[in-house]
């Protein structure tokens, strides 16, 4: 079975709809890690594509929580808390029943999915090896996906040291004999300075992943954000994958 793994689409549809050109054909069934909503101007579209794609299993991110959830949104910094706030009044009835009504961790096929990390799945960032590495006692089975970042990485544990695999795009990697932590980076809105669309095929026949990188319309979205008057901060940001 091939997957297709994707994160932290914020609500941009011109991003998502280029990585899924880019994936057609290559995959069976889609899995998303959250963060569908916040930041971007298309929201409602973004979801209704998700949910039309073949065996989709999808899991809340922190911006999906907010939007739905009765909470505080002043935890977020001020540009996040103005178009979360944008998107709570754009959201549909049926994309608000449904990001209210999806878990924030999956297991299933043997790996974990989850936004932020296994120990916080709607909250923790893994940043490094030691963030890891205290996630790793928490993976369920041997792989585990997560986002949240919005930048491509990959974690491996011996079962002694945890240690981080560099990302290449033109080599696929093994997944044999470790537990693997795997972040596909962002679809709608990279910060590795680089910015094209992020992706991963996961191959479970095979056990192998595949990071991808694909080139997206930046400008028709950020237009789009222009007409909506989200903040400016998030456009430029598009421009360059930070
Ligand atoms: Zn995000």
């Amino acid at each position: 079975m091939r997957i297709l793994v994707i994160a932290d689409i914020h609500a941009n549809l011109h991003a998502l709809e280029s990585v899924l050109k880019d994936a057609k054909d290559t995959y069976d069934v889609l899995w998303c890690l959250g963060d569908l909503v916040g930041y971007g101007p298309y929201p409602n579209e973004c979801l209704q594509i998700v949910q039309s794609l073949p065996e989709f299993i999808c899991i809340s991110g922190n911006h999906d929580y907010a939007t739905v959830a009765k909470m505080d949104l002043s935890t977020f910094n001020p540009i996040a808390y103005q178009a979360l706030h944008w998107t709570k009044n754009e959201l549909s009835t049926e994309s608000y029943n449904f990001l209210e009504k999806i878990e924030s961790t999956v297991y299933t096929n043997d790996v974990t999915l989850v936004h932020g990390s296994p120990n916080n799945p709607l909250w923790e960032y893994i940043t490094d090896t030691n963030v890891a590495n205290q996630n790793f006692t928490n993976v369920r089975g041997k792989l585990c996906l997560v986002g949240h970042t919005h930048i491509p990485r990959i974690f491996s544990h011996d079962g002694i040291q945890c240690n981080e695999i560099s990302v290449n795009t033109t080599q696929s990697i093994n997944l044999f004999e470790r537990q693997y932590i795997l972040n596909p980076g962002s679809v709608g809105q990279p910060r590795d300075h680089n910015p094209l669309a992020a992706y991963g095929i996961l191959d479970l026949t095979k056990h192998t992943w595949e990071q991808r990188r694909v080139a997206y319309d930046i400008r028709a979205t950020q237009d789009q954000m222009m007409i909506e008057q989200l903040p400016e901060e998030l456009m430029i940001r598009l421009s360059f994958g930070m």
